[in-house]
């Protein structure tokens, strides 16, 4: 059985280098955020610059690979039943609650959810990077730059499967962004082996 992720909530667990962590949307259209962090060191940390830069590509699936900050392979994704991610933009938050969407009491979002499951591990809210957003759907106009959050591409039952390339600390959130989860809130499974 695959743990479950609550809606609007967050995870923080170890996973070892060889270990294959399968993320699962269960009922469709929901986007997980996923922060890697070296067991070794936490100051090495997921990249979306470098790991952008090195495959010269925005949108990554089977056969990429994800670089931390030190341009080492933290993650490979070994297996995508969706095809469509996101790596461009940071977890949604209080300001992002409060600059687009105009909310007085916003909720933490994935970045409170993340700090708060990463903080007994030594993470500190100003070491949190953007995050790989698995199923997150920002399609790019090749010409202006435009971005768009369109609902995600992901069915019930999709999955994601990453191997480990290090030791690692994994945060991973259950969004809490309505743009970017079609309008509602869903949990997000997940399990390791
Ligand atoms: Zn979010």
């Amino acid at each position: 059985m695959p743990h479950e992720i609550a809606p609007r909530s967050g995870v923080a667990f170890t996973l070892d280098e060889g270990q294959r962590l399968t993320v699962i949307d269960p009922l469709g259209e929901q986007v997980a955020d996923l922060l890697a962090f070296s067991r070794a060191d936490i100051g090495e940390v997921i990249s979306c610059g470098r790991t952008l830069d090195y495959a010269s590509k925005i949108y990554l699936t089977t056969g990429d690979r994800l670089y931390s900050n030190r341009s080492k392979v933290m993650l490979d994704i070994i297996e995508d039943e969706v095809g469509r991610h996101d790596f461009l933009l940071t977890p949604c938050s209080k300001d992002t609650f409060r600059i687009i969407y105009g909310d007085n009491d916003p909720h933490q979002g994935c970045f409170g959810n993340l700090a708060a499951a990463l903080a007994p591990h030594g993470v500190i809210p100003d070491m949190i990077p953007t995050a790989f957003n698995v199923f997150m759907n920002v399609p790019v106009d090749g010409v202006t730059g435009e971005l768009r959050v369109e609902p995600p591409l992901s069915k019930a039952g999709d999955r994601i499967v990453f191997e480990a390339r290090m030791d690692l600390i994994i945060g991973l959130t259950a969004c809490s962004a309505l743009q970017s989860n079609n309008g509602s809130f869903k949990p997000i499974h997940w399990r390791v082996e």
